[in-house]
C-alpha cells in the first residue's frame, strides 16, 4: 500500500505574524536554550501534555526548525517509505496579527523547491485568501505553471469561503477538476485577531443584508459545512474536502449529545452534519479528512470504525494527520497512525490511505 497524507504542514515561525504569540513568547522563543528548556520543563513536568504549555512547547520547537525542508525531514521520518504527502501552506497575511517575515509567495516558492527536491513524495497545495487583490492570477499561475495540484482555504483568517472574489477561480478549477481542501473545525486554532468588518458581515449567498454576528460566531459561520453548500453544487467537478470532520470537540460532543449545538455556537454538531451531507447522496463532490481529530484522543478511532462500516462514508474518508499541528507530534504521530491503521484493518486502511486520495487528487495525478 502506498499511503497518502492528505494533510500536513511545513510552515514554520517565519511564516507566522509578529503578533502571533504574546510578545515576551515570541521575544524568548528566538532563543533555541529557551526552547530546548520549555521541552524539557514540559516533559518532566507535564508527560502526558495535559497543558497549553505541554501541548505548545512542541509545536513552538518544531515551528522554529530551519526552514520547511527541516520541517518535512520530520514528518517524511514517521512514514514508510514511498508515503506522500499533501502538504498545505498557511496564509497569515491578513490574521490582523502583525506582518509577516516571509511572505506567502516566499512560502509558495519554498515549497515548490522542496517538492521539487522530493519528487513524487509531495503535493502541494496552493494556500488561497481572497483578499489578495490578484489573488484569481496568482493562483492560477501556481496551479498552471509551477506544479501546484489543489487549493487550500483556511476561512477562519477571515473570510466566506464563496466570496465572491473567488468564484472565477472556482470556475477555473471546475474546468480543470481541482481539488479544495479547508478547515473545518471550531474553535479553530489560528483565528482573524480583528474586529469583523462591515464587508465581512455579508454573506456572499444571500446579499447585503448584515449577519450582525459576533466574532467567534462569524469565523464559525464562515467555517460551517453548510459555508461549502454553495460551491458543492455550482462546482460539481470540483473535490471539496472539509478537514477533521468537524473537529475534535464536536467528535467529543457527537459521543455525549450527537445533535445539541455546543454551548458557545448555535450550530448543530459538525460531524453529524459532514454525515448527513454525504450520505444524503446530493454532494458526490463532498469529502473529509481525519486530520488532528483522530490523533487528539485514542476512543475516537473506534467511533471511526464504525462510521466506516457505511459504505458512503467509507468512500469519502481521506487519511491525514495534520503534523505538526497535533499535539505530542514528536511523541506520538507514527504509534497513532499505526493505531489507526490496526484498528480499521488493512483493507479499510488502504481505502482511507491510498484509493480514496488517489480520487480525490484524481484531476491532477495520474492513477
Ligand atoms: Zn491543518
Amino acid at each position: 500500500v502506498r499511503i497518502t497524507n492528505c494533510h500536513v504542514h511545513t510552515f514554520t515561525h517565519e511564516h507566522t505574524p509578529l503578533g502571533f504569540l504574546p510578545r515576551p513568547v515570541t521575544w524568548l522563543a528566538r532563543f533555541g536554550f529557551v526552547r530546548a528548556l520549555l521541552s524539557w520543563l514540559a516533559r518532566v513536568f507535564d508527560p502526558e501534555r495535559k497543558t497549553p504549555l505541554g501541548r505548545y512547547a512542541q509545536i513552538l520547537e518544531t515551528s522554529y526548525k530551519k526552514d520547511q525542508a527541516a520541517v518535512f525531514a520530520i514528518v517524511r521520518g514517521f512514514y514508510p517509505q514511498g508515503t506522500r504527502f499533501v502538504v498545505l501552506p498557511m496564509d497569515m497575511t491578513h490574521l490582523n496579527a502583525g506582518p509577516v517575515p516571509t511572505s506567502i509567495a516566499e512560502q509558495h516558492r519554498q515549497l515548490a523547491r522542496l517538492r521539487d527536491q522530493h519528487p513524487g513524495e509531495i503535493v502541494a497545495f496552493a494556500a488561497v485568501d481572497p483578499r489578495h487583490p490578484d489573488i484569481v492570477a496568482s493562483t492560477i499561475d501556481l496551479l498552471e505553471n509551477h506544479g501546484f495540484q489543489g487549493i487550500k482555504l483556511y476561512p477562519p483568517t477571515g473570510y466566506h469561503p464563496y466570496d465572491s472574489r473567488l468564484h472565477e477561480l472556482y470556475r477555473y478549477a471546475n474546468e480543470q477538476r481541482i481539488p479544495v481542501l479547508t478547515h473545518c473545525s471550531r474553535p479553530a486554532s489560528v483565528q482573524y485577531r480583528g474586529t469583523p468588518t462591515p464587508e465581512m458581515q455579508k454573506d456572499p449567498e444571500h446579499g447585503d443584508a448584515p449577519l450582525n454576528l459576533s466574532h467567534d460566531q462569524l469565523l464559525s459561520y464562515f467555517t460551517r459545512p453548510d459555508a461549502y453548500l454553495p460551491i458543492l453544487r455550482n462546482y460539481p467537478n470540483v473535490n471539496v474536502c472539509l478537514a477533521h470532520v468537524g473537529g475534535a470537540g464536536d467528535w467529543r460532543q457527537y459521543l455525549n449529545h450527537p445533535w445539541n449545538p455546543p454551548a458557545h455556537d448555535p450550530d448543530p454538531n459538525w460531524l453529524a452534519r459532514i454525515l448527513e451531507l454525504i450520505r444524503s447522496g446530493d454532494y458526490p463532490n463532498l469529502w473529509t479528512d481525519i486530520a488532528y481529530t483522530l490523533f487528539a484522543a485514542d476512543d475516537y478511532v473506534y467511533l471511526l470504525n464504525a462510521l466506516l462500516t457505511d459504505e458512503k462514508i467509507a468512500e469519502r474518508v481521506l487519511f491525514g494527520s495534520d503534523f505538526y499541528v497535533v499535539e505530542n507530534a514528536a511523541l506520538e504521530e507514527r504509534r497513532r497512525s499505526l493505531r489507526i491503521r490496526a484498528t480499521l484493518g488493512e483493507h479499510v486502511f488502504e481505502r482511507i490511505a491510498h484509493t480514496n486520495p488517489e480520487h480525490f487528487l484524481t484531476a491532477t495525478t495520474t492513477l
